[in-house]
């Protein structure tokens, strides 16, 4: 198996070493694919944020997440501060790790 092979099966899997893979990939298309980001956000993304706050924990919890007066989690940084990786999560259907969250994607819209 080649490595592109390799990585193409592992950044999709349920694991510690996805959920890395994921991280790094989320933060190299934040930092140098915008573009892409931008339009996959415009064509493929549907549904809303409801709030749940579980990818403010994604292998470690964020410092910046807050819980209000209701247990909601709010995020202590959340405007211009906010980082890329937040603001856009989550921008396709490998970045989309968690089945719950409220947005889904082309290709995915059968999740709950
Ligand atoms: S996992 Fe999805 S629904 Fe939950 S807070 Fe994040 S973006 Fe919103």
């Amino acid at each position: 198996m080649n490595l592109n092979a390799w990585y193409g099966q592992k950044v999709t899997e349920r694991s510690f070493l996805g959920q890395f893979l994921r991280k790094l990939r989320r933060f190299y298309l934040g930092t140098f694919r915008q573009d892409y980001i931008a339009q996959s956000i415009a064509t493929n993304r549907q549904g809303d944020c409801h709030r749940c706050g579980l990818c403010c924990e994604l292998i470690y919890k964020c410092p910046f997440l807050g819980r209000d007066g209701q247990n909601l989690p709010y995020c202590r940084i959340y405007g211009d501060l906010r980082p890329a990786n937040c603001r856009n999560y989550p921008f396709d259907a490998i970045d989309s790790e968690i089945d719950t969250c409220g947005y889904v994607f082309n290709g995915n819209l059968q999740r709950n």
